[in-house]
């Protein structure tokens, strides 16, 4: 088999580029794994179609795998490139990229100490209209984005932390047992919808440890934003009161971060809490219910049976089983020396935007960029990922789609069980998905979802919430989300 490695021409026509920057060096290194990564992914699946290793599929055929394999190269490619081009910036920019990067630095130092990595980790930064980060399995370094708001509003650096702890937790090890796998067992008795909740809350944690409660504020402003009532790609809605099957929904999530400061002892936890609560009110009140999506199925859950809508604790309630555990989890977690002074100094709410604020503009004009001169990449090849994915023999194609979707590429099996929710798809379904798109191409935008369903009404048990749990065979609902689903990464 003679398969084009795009990936490779890529990186070889952007090495050059890569290379003369400030963290070209670096960069070229990850690269190079990146390459060496993909590389043995490559081999192995050609290996396993040529030997019959891997069982044939009529829906993802060896043609489709490595595209597959090439668009995953090219999208961390991406990544490196928008770094780079941070080296041609304005210098006010520049210095904001830079700042960044040293900020990230201060907050990966507290996991550091903790014992939770190994070696120094990098953290790259580029400009973005999202916030994202990429943590790679290959590299000991992270791309993280910084919002274009932090240019003019110094809260929004604090993302930063939140989007490390992503990194924490696809990287690092307590007491030889990987962040992700200590989550995943923890949370195993709890409603299977919270179970994904699980990375994100952890992140929430873990900035809130090391920014301190500045970053319970900043948080209160990104979900003030958060729409009511929105369509998303795969049919659901996104928003105030729904379960995006990734993070505690919006709503609620505020009130946890509130709850876990108060766990803490935080002294700022009262102010926040009703920070929030005057927001909630401005919008209605709290929700009657969650809505959630559970094997295709929409379902709604009471507020109420989550978590109380107050400061405390409820053991009763999953949720707050969840925000105790990571508390405990990251209470050794200590806070940079860098933002404690400002922390220390300020008694009320109002004093600590003012000390923050302050704190960040001195910073600006005067801070330290990281050097990673001596920093030490190397971390698990693409076969060290395999063990515990494949078996002997011949592996069918929901084996292998796992090793493409999960194991060489994404963070974790955690990980992978969120998308292998959301991908696989039995033959039949497939061919009455393409039936029905040749039939009827659905519509594109914000139209409401198709098949009946309605937008929902807070508080109201719209038509479309079905309280049962999710039947065997193809619902229409669920077949109506992932039509929308197949044709939105197609426009995307
Ligand atoms: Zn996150």
């Amino acid at each position: 088999m003679d398969r084009v490695r795009n990936y490779e021409r890529l990186s070889g026509l952007l090495r050059p580029f890569i290379e003369g920057g400030r963290h070209g060096q670096k960069l070229a290194e990850v690269l190079e794994m990146l390459g060496q990564f993909t590389d043995d992914c490559f081999e192995w699946f050609d290996d396993g179609f040529s030997s019959g290793r891997l069982a044939r599929s009529e829906m993802f055929p060896p043609e489709y795998v490595f595209d597959q394999i090439n668009d995953i190269a090219q999208n961390d490619i991406t990544m490196i490139q928008r770094v780079s081009i941070t080296d041609g910036m304005p210098p006010e920019l520049l210095r904001i990229v830079q700042f960044s990067e040293f900020w990230g630095r201060a907050v990966l130092g507290a996991a550091e100490r903790a014992g939770w990595l190994q070696g120094r980790s990098m953290i790259f930064c580029y400009f973005d209209d999202d916030i994202q980060t990429r943590t790679a399995p290959y590299a000991h370094s992270c791309m993280i984005s910084i919002p274009y708001a932090a240019l003019w509003n110094p809260l929004h650096f604090l993302t930063i932390s939140h989007e490390i702890g992503h990194f924490v937790h696809d990287h690092g090890r307590v007491d030889g047992v990987g962040i992700d796998e200590i989550l995943g067992d923890a949370f195993q008795l709890l409603p299977a919808e919270m179970v994904v909740w699980a990375e994100e809350a952890f992140c929430d944690a873990f900035s809130m440890s090391v920014s301190g409660p500045m970053s319970a504020i900043q948080f209160q402003e990104l979900m003030r934003s958060d729409p009511d009532i929105e369509p998303n790609r795969i049919g659901g809605f996104i928003g105030w009161a729904s379960d995006n099957g990734q993070h505690i929904p919006s709503v609620m999530r505020p009130l946890a971060w509130a709850k876990m400061m108060a766990l803490r002892g935080d002294a700022f936890a009262v102010e926040v809490f009703d920070r929030w609560l005057e927001i909630v009110d401005g919008r209605g009140g709290w929700p009657e219910f969650i809505s959630s999506i559970s094997n295709g199925n929409c379902i709604d859950i009471p507020v109420t049976e989550y978590t109380t809508l107050s400061l405390g604790l409820d053991m009763e309630k999953p949720l707050d089983v969840m925000l105790e555990y990571m508390v405990r989890f990251t209470d050794e977690l200590s806070i940079p020396d860098m933002w404690l002074p400002y922390i220390e100094s300020s008694e009320t709410l109002a004093d600590l935007e003012l000390a923050y604020a302050e704190y960040v503009e001195g910073a600006l004009s005067d801070f330290a960029p990281p050097d990673y001169a001596g920093a030490e990449l190397t971390t698990k090849t693409f076969d060290e990922l395999l063990p515990g994915w494949v078996d002997d023999g011949v592996l069918q194609d929901s084996e292998w789609l796992e090793v493409l979707h999960a194991g060489g590429w994404t963070k974790s099996r955690q990980h992978s069980e969120r998308r292998k929710t959301k991908m696989a798809l039995t033959t039949e379904e497939m061919q009455q998905i393409v039936a029905m798109v040749v039939a009827q191409p659905p519509a594109l935008g914000m139209q409401p979802p198709a098949l009946g369903m309605q937008p929902p009404a807070l508080g109201m048990q719209p038509p479309y919430i079905s309280k049962k749990p999710a039947s065997a065979g193809l619902d229409p609902a669920r077949l109506a989300r992932i039509v929308a689903q197949a044709v939105a990464e197609v426009f995307d």
